[in-house]
C-alpha cells in the first residue's frame, strides 16, 4: 500500500512537470515556494533558484497583484479559491506583460487535517481574453459605425424583428425617437404592418437572400399623420458564430423627393408628347402634299427643301413617338395586340427605308421562315430600332446582319453591327430609361429612350434582350421571344 502511494506521488510529480498549465505550491505562513513546474517558472521568467524563497522574494514584482494575499488567504482559510479570468502582470526580460489566466488555489492538509500549503494552477487564457475584447471593440467600431453612416441603418434582432441597433437616420425615416429600440420593430411602427414588408423580413431571415429594393412605397407616421414615402433599400441575413441567421440589417435611403420629381417630368413628358402630336400629324401631312404639287410643278430648289423638312418631320416623330411610348409604359397603358406571323417578313419591310437612305446593306440570315406569335406592330418597332441604332452608331460599317434563329422554345433575332462597340462599363446601363453613351456629345440625336421602349416591349412578351459589345469590335443587340 505504502509503496503504491509513493509510486502515485512519483507519477503525479511527473505529470506535474509535464504540464504546459502553470502549478505551484506555497507551503508555511511565509508562502514558500516549495514547488514549481517548469511552466511557472516560464511564465514568471524564473529558474529553479527561486524554490524554497518565499513568495514575495522569489517573484517581487508580482508584490502589488493579488497573488500573494490570495495565496495567504487560503492558507489561512483553509477555503479554496477559483476565478475564470484575472489579470497578472508578469515579468518578460525587464518589463512586465499582461497575462490572464484562470486560476485554482486549493489549500493542501496534513493527516490531522491542518493546513500546511497551497497549490495553485492555472490555464493561460490571454489569447482568448485578447479575441474577446478585438471582438469587443470590432463590434463597437460597427456600432459607431452605424450610428454615424450618412444612411438610414438599423439592425433588427430574432424572429420578432426587435430594434438592436438604429441610426439617427433611420429614425428619421420612421418618424420616432430611440424608443423604438429594444422592442420588435413592428410593434414600435404598427403603422408599417400589413404593407409587406413584414414578409420581406421574413423571407430574409429565413433564406438567407438579400433583397432590394428601389422605389419601395410605404406608409409611415410623421407628425401624426400617414405618408407615403419611397424607399430604397437592402435587407440583408447576419449570422452568428455558428454561421446561424440571428438579425436583419436594413439599410435604406429615402427617395421621395427624386421620385416625386420623376413622376413630376414624366406627366410633363405624357403632356407635352401629347400637344406635339397632332401638331406634327399635320405638318407630316402638308409636307407630303408639297411633295405632290413639286411633281406637277417641278422645282429644283423647293423639291430639295421639301425632302430635307420631310426628314426632319420624320426624326421629329420618332423622337414623339418614343416619348408617347414612355408615358404609356409609365402608365401601364402599352397594350399587346398578338397575332401569328413571319419574322422575316417584317424584317423586310422595316429596313427598306435604311436600304434606301444610308447605303448600309442589309443581310438577312438564319431561319427566315419561322413564326412568331406576337404584336407585329411593337416587333416591328424593336427592330426598326436597334436597326437605326446600327446606322446612327456605326455610320462606318458597311454591312448590318440580322440573324433570326429558334433557339429551344424561343425566337431570336440579332442585329450586329461592325462599328465601335460599347465600353463594357456602360452596358448594364443601355436598358435604363434616358442613359446614352456618349451623354456629353450629342452629336448624334436621341432621348436615350429606345432601347428601354424596346427591352419593356420584349419583356412584356415574356422574351429577352441584350447586348454582345466588345469596344472596338461592333455591337449585337438581340432579343428572344417565346415560341
Ligand atoms: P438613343 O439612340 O436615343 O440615344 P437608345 O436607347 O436607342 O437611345 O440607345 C441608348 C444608347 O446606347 C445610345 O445613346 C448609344 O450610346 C448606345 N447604342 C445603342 N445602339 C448602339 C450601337 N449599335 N452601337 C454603339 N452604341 C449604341
Amino acid at each position: 500500500m505504502e509503496k503504491h502511494k509513493s509510486l502515485l506521488e512519483q507519477h503525479l510529480l511527473t505529470i506535474f512537470n509535464s504540464s504546459p498549465s502553470p502549478i505551484y505550491v506555497c507551503a508555511g505562513p511565509d508562502s514558500n515556494v516549495i514547488y514549481a513546474n517548469e511552466a511557472t517558472l516560464n511564465v514568471w521568467g524564473k529558474d529553479a533558484s527561486i524554490i524554497g524563497m518565499p513568495f514575495i522574494e522569489a517573484l517581487p514584482e508580482i508584490v502589488d497583484q493579488p497573488f500573494p494575499k490570495l495565496v495567504q488567504m487560503v492558507y489561512q482559510s483553509g477555503i479554496p479559491y477559483h476565478t475564470e479570468q484575472d489579470r497578472a502582470d508578469l515579468p518578460v526580460g525587464d518589463v512586465l506583460q499582461t497575462y490572464y489566466f484562470k486560476f485554482s488555489y486549493l489549500p493542501l492538509t496534513d493527516d490531522e487535517g491542518k493546513v500546511w500549503g497551497v497549490m495553485c494552477s492555472a490555464t493561460d487564457v490571454t489569447e482568448l481574453v485578447k479575441a474577446k475584447r478585438e471582438l469587443e471593440i470590432s463590434q463597437d467600431n460597427l456600432r459607431s459605425m452605424i450610428m454615424q453612416a450618412p444612411v438610414a441603418i438599423c439592425i433588427l434582432k430574432d424572429p420578432n424583428f426587435i430594434v438592436d441597433i438604429a441610426n439617427e437616420k433611420m429614425l428619421e425615416i420612421w418618424g420616432t425617437t430611440t424608443e423604438v429600440i429594444g422592442k420588435p420593430v413592428f410593434e414600435g411602427l404598427p403603422e408599417a404592418k400589413g404593407q409587406g414588408l413584414e414578409e420581406l423580413l421574413q423571407g430574409v431571415y429565413q433564406s438567407g437572400k438579400s433583397f432590394t429594393a428601389d422605389n419601395h412605397p410605404v406608409e409611415l407616421l410623421k407628425n401624426g399623420k400617414l405618408e407615403k414615402v419611397f424607399l430604397k433599400f437592402v435587407y440583408a441575413a447576419l449570422r452568428d458564430s455558428k454561421g446561424l441567421i440571428n438579425a436583419v440589417i436594413a439599410v435604406a435611403t429615402d427617395v421621395t423627393e427624386q421620385v416625386l420629381a420623376q413622376q413630376k417630368k414624366d406627366d410633363f413628358i405624357g403632356i407635352a408628347s401629347h400637344e406635339l402630336k397632332t401638331p406634327l400629324t399635320s405638318l407630316k401631312a402638308s409636307v407630303q402634299l408639297m411633295e405632290k404639287l413639286t411633281a406637277i410643278e417641278p422645282n429644283d430648289r423647293l423639291e430639295k427643301l421639301i425632302a430635307q423638312a420631310g426628314i426632319s418631320v420624320n426624326k421629329l416623330a420618332y423622337l414623339v413617338e418614343d416619348l408617347l411610348n414612355v408615358s404609356k409604359l409609365n402608365e401601364g397603358q402599352l397594350t399587346l395586340n398578338k397575332e401569328d406571323f413571319t419574322l422575316s417578313h417584317v424584317m423586310n419591310d422595316c429596313c427598306q427605308h435604311v436600304r434606301l437612305q444610308h447605303g448600309h446593306e442589309i443581310i438577312l440570315k438564319g431561319d427566315t421562315t419561322l413564326q412568331v406569335f406576337a404584336d407585329m406592330h411593337r416587333i416591328d418597332q424593336v427592330i426598326v430600332n436597334l436597326v437605326n441604332n446600327a446606322v446612327k452608331y456605326a455610320p462606318d460599317s458597311d454591312e448590318i446582319h440580322i440573324i433570326i434563329e429558334k433557339i429551344n422554345a424561343f425566337a431570336k433575332v440579332s442585329v450586329r453591327d461592325f462599328g465601335p462597340g460599347i465600353p463594357e462599363n456602360k452596358i448594364p446601363h443601355l436598358f435604363q430609361r434616358y442613359y446614352r453613351v456618349d451623354s456629353s456629345g450629342h452629336q448624334i440625336s436621341g432621348l436615350g429612350l429606345g432601347l428601354y421602349i424596346s427591352n419593356e416591349i420584349v419583356e412584356k412578351h415574356g422574351g429577352q434582350m441584350g447586348v454582345d459589345s466588345k469596344f472596338g469590335e461592333g455591337s449585337t443587340f438581340w432579343f428572344t421571344l417565346p415560341l
